[in-house]
């Protein structure tokens, strides 16, 4: 197999195992993904912890691979990242996002601020503001309905490039959280380097919080860390009571798990949205 480089993609040779045959066609599909109409956004809500309402919610991409299935993003989105092509999933799942949003709007439905996951090499990109500033003005929404996650990666390196699109963004108006916290490198004396509005806790926290003493401990000391600094905290994977009680108890704000909903294709989220939890 030839060396994999920035936008080029693996040839196919006879050696190849089914693994890699399998990233291979992957790698390969998700360039015509888009027009083939294979991408779809579903959308999980994030609940208030105290009200127990829908008042946010994650956009999650999912890919109907014709021969392949259903594809999870847990597979697709690395090949995308190793490719570069994850700017221009990026970028449509932004724009599809900002579509439904003002067609929530225009439609009188009642919506609430999405979250959209910007991959790390697409948020250290200048075109990530051009982005954001177009799709805004172009789609006519409020900047302040959508969310970019981030991910400590996006930290590590050119932390003064990072600052600086923050801020810029911030300007704009929308809200920048930090997903997956914990299973990363970034510090926590980092944090107060960087404006987030939220604090995502990673659900590897969250799954062993009732029987890891540790897990408990790092769980309640990041909530209240992060409330010291300013941040609202998002508690992600949550799937039993036991767990949605402890959360509460140490004052969490916001559930994300299937103890209240799976992602959603847009229908069934606006149904639930309408009926409420
Ligand atoms: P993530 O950003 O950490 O998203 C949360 C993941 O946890 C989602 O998996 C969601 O379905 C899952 N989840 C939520 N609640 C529960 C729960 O109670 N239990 C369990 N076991 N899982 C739960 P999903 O949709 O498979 O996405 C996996 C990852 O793929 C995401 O992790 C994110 O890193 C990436 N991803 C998904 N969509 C996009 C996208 O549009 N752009 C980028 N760059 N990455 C994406
Ligand atoms: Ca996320
Ligand atoms: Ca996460
Ligand atoms: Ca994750």
């Amino acid at each position: 197999a030839k060396e994999k480089g920035k936008n080029t993609y693996q040839v196919y040779t006879k050696e190849m195992n089914q693994e890699s045959f399998r990233k291979y066609c992957l790698e390969r599909d998700m360039r015509k993904a888009i027009e083939l109409n294979e991408f779809e956004v579903y959308y999980q809500p994030k609940v208030d912890a105290k009200a127990e309402e829908i008042i946010g919610a994650e956009a999650l991409l999912r890919w109907e691979h014709k021969r392949f299935g259903s594809v999870s993003p847990g597979e697709f989105i690395p090949i995308a990242e190793d490719s570069g092509f994850i700017t221009e999933i990026g970028t449509w799942v932004f724009k599809n996002v900002c579509q439904q949003l003002k067609e929530w709007e225009k439609n009188d439905l009642p919506f609430v601020p999405i979250s959209i996951n910007i991959s790390p090499q697409h948020f250290l990109k200048k075109d990530i503001i051009e982005l954001v500033k177009t799709s805004v003005a172009e789609f006519g929404i409020d900047p302040a309905s959508i969310e970019l996650e981030i991910t400590e990666t996006s930290l590590i390196h050119y932390s003064e490039v990072v600052q600086n699109t923050m801020s810029t963004l911030k300007d704009i108006g929308v809200k920048i959280s930090l997903d997956d916290f914990g299973t990363g490198y970034s510090s926590l004396s980092q944090l107060q380097n960087f404006q987030f509005d939220t604090l995502k806790i990673d659900q590897s926290f969250i799954k062993n919080v009732l029987i890891k003493k540790e897990d408990s401990v790092i769980t309640s000391s990041l909530i209240s860390l992060a409330h010291g600094l300013g941040m609202n905290v998002v508690a992600e994977g949550v799937e039993l009571e036991e767990q949605l009680e402890y959360l509460k108890q140490n004052d969490c704000d916001q559930i994300q798990g299937y103890i209240y909903s799976k992602p959603l294709r847009v229908k069934d989220f606006e149904d639930l949205l309408k009926k409420g939890l």
